[in-house]
């Protein structure tokens, strides 16, 4: 696994990443392209399958007030009220006893001995959504969970790394490919199992890719050929189907979405979710 990467600012003034030889005075900056906002949305996948909201950054607060979707709402509430038990202190190791703590409202794992909470937050997944003539470069998982399924490279962003620089690195070690971020295409909630994607939009700096310890085979699929009967999440069947609807009108936005499990469905029906607070700009 590549721990180290190096990052150096490039002449198009896009973030630029060399691996292998760490230079640490090396400066960094992403910039953000200009949000361009759209008059309508178009439905990305079959109505069934999710809610859509006309609505931008702008309308956020409005938007989520205003959500219909009853049903999922309820699963993300539920969600971020359940708490999976944690047996053992991470600070000394001590038993731990699952109660609300005075003042809050959560039930949480509470130290015998020091006293001290284990409070359980969201990771973040980051990956890349990789162009290379007009072709995207994916990866078959050779590991669990979903072995032999299709993905995007990506996986958890480490503590010391930005997102991009995570993306980059997961595109490294899956795909063996170095790529330049361009920029930011989706960040995806996914509160039932306390996960957050962000996927980048990214180039190959060179043409050269193969299958990294984790995956079988990394190929470059035109979009007609992405294999949507194999893909390994859900995540990344909402990531391909935004980025084909935007290829097809255009260039890629930004997109924001939670995306909801159906209450009831298996984890592996990567097709049991409703895609809510969609917002793209
Ligand atoms: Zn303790």
């Amino acid at each position: 696994m590549l721990k180290a990467i190096q990052i150096v600012g490039s002449s198009s003034g896009f973030a630029s990443y060399r691996f292998r030889k760490p230079q640490p005075n090396s400066a960094f900056s992403l910039i953000s392209r200009k949000p361009i906002l759209t008059t309508s949305e178009t439905l990305l996948l079959p109505a069934s399958q999710l809610h859509s909201h006309k609505s931008c950054f702008r309308d956020f607060r409005m938007s989520s007030t205003h959500s219909k979707s009853s049903s999922s709402s309820s699963v993300a509430v539920q969600s971020t009220g359940n708490i999976r038990k944690i047996n053992f202190c991470q600070f000394c190791g001590g038993p731990n006893k699952h109660e609300i703590p005075d003042g809050e409202e959560k039930v949480r794992a509470i130290c015998t001995h020091c006293g001290k909470i284990t409070y359980e937050n969201p990771k973040m997944v980051v990956g890349c959504l990789i162009e290379h003539d007009k072709k995207i470069l994916m990866c078959r998982r050779k590991i669990h969970p979903s072995y032999g399924l299709w993905t995007l490279p990506a996986g958890y962003m480490e503590i010391g790394e930005s997102a991009a620089e995570g993306a980059i690195r997961e595109t490294w070690e899956e795909a063996n490919a170095e790529v330049e971020v361009q920029s930011l295409f989706a960040q995806l909630d996914i509160p039932l199992i306390g996960q957050t994607y962000m996927i980048f939009l990214a180039k190959l700096k060179n043409p050269h890719f193969s299958p990294g310890p984790e995956s079988s085979e990394c190929q470059l699929f035109e979009l007609d050929d992405i294999p949507f009967d194999s893909l390994a999440f859900s995540s990344m069947l909402v990531s391909l189907n935004l980025y084909i609807e935007d290829i097809k009108v255009g260039r890629p936005k930004f997109h924001y979405g939670v995306i909801n499990k159906r209450p009831g469905t298996s984890p592996s029906d990567i097709h049991a979710y409703t895609l809510d607070f969609h917002m793209q700009s």
